[in-house]
């Protein structure tokens, strides 16, 4: 009976997809819960279940961080390892496993950037990988920046101050640039999100939605291969040109 006192709250959460239609334990059927109807025991998430399944939430890029908030504190209590410090070894097993899974889950679909390409990925399949790819009208800024940052890493504080104290000032100036680049491209990244959220979910098998839903996650791609590029360059600034300070602190990573 104490089993039931630590299932979700929230009966939404409860009716999910699972990894087996039986119980790993009694084998009696199972009706998509987290726990045998019968004998109570933890069920194990499927390792193929999506993220958003897992935290039962559409495929949505403007997600709902109330609901993502309250399923993910939910599913933890039910899952949590304390729990199950006194129970056999296949649940203690589970309740590591859906534990590790849960926050994978949640760490993924919480930052916008990871949910986007973690999204990529799930629509596009793995051949969609995520490159870092240099905007292509930066090119020409990013290879004289390169060329400025090596020399002013070349130099040595003390001789040479003139040609580091310009160099300097050039770098700090290319960096703002970049770091107002980057917000521009999350911005983008923002419309895309809203694009894909206004596509049709019901025609899934049409062709003109797929194809559709592509245009919107190719363009998606895009802008995160060429914010990656442009994050690192920011990131190699930063530690060249401030070796004390902190990165920027933002949502996006
Ligand atoms: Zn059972």
């Amino acid at each position: 009976m104490s089993e039931h006192t630590h299932q979700p709250e929230s009966g939404r959460a409860r009716e999910l997809p699972m990894a087996r239609s039986m119980c790993w334990h009694c084998q009696s059927e199972m009706t998509g819960e987290y726990f045998c109807g019968r004998c109570v025991k933890v069920q194990p998430l499927s390792k193929e279940l999506d993220y958003f399944t897992c935290l039962n939430l559409p495929r949505k890029l403007n997600l709902d961080e109330q609901a993502l908030e309250e399923t993910f504190y939910a599913l933890s209590r039910s899952f949590h390892p304390d729990y199950y410090a006194t129970k056999d070894e296949g649940e203690k097993a589970i309740s590591l496993g859906n534990t590790a899974l849960l926050n994978t889950a949640y760490r993924t679909l919480k930052d916008p950037v990871q949910r986007a390409e973690y999204l990529i990925r799930l629509e596009a399949g793995s051949a969609k990988d995520i490159r870092n790819s240099p905007p292509a009208d930066l090119f020409d800024e990013i290879l004289e920046l390169q060329e400025d940052l090596d020399e002013f890493r070349s130099l040595s504080a003390g001789e040479s101050d003139e040609r580091r104290q310009e160099l300097l000032e050039k770098l700090q100036a290319d960096r703002r640039t970049l770091e107002a680049r980057k917000a521009q491209m999350e911005d983008r990244l923002r419309e895309q999100f809203s694009r894909w959220d206004a596509l049709p979910t019901e025609a899934e098998g049409e062709a003109t939605v797929r194809s559709q839903k592509d245009a919107v996650l190719a363009g998606m791609q895009e802008i995160l291969s060429n914010r990656t590029y442009v994050k690192n360059i920011v990131n190699d600034l930063v530690a060249a040109t401030s070796p004390t300070a902190e990165p920027g602190r933002s949502a996006w990573h």
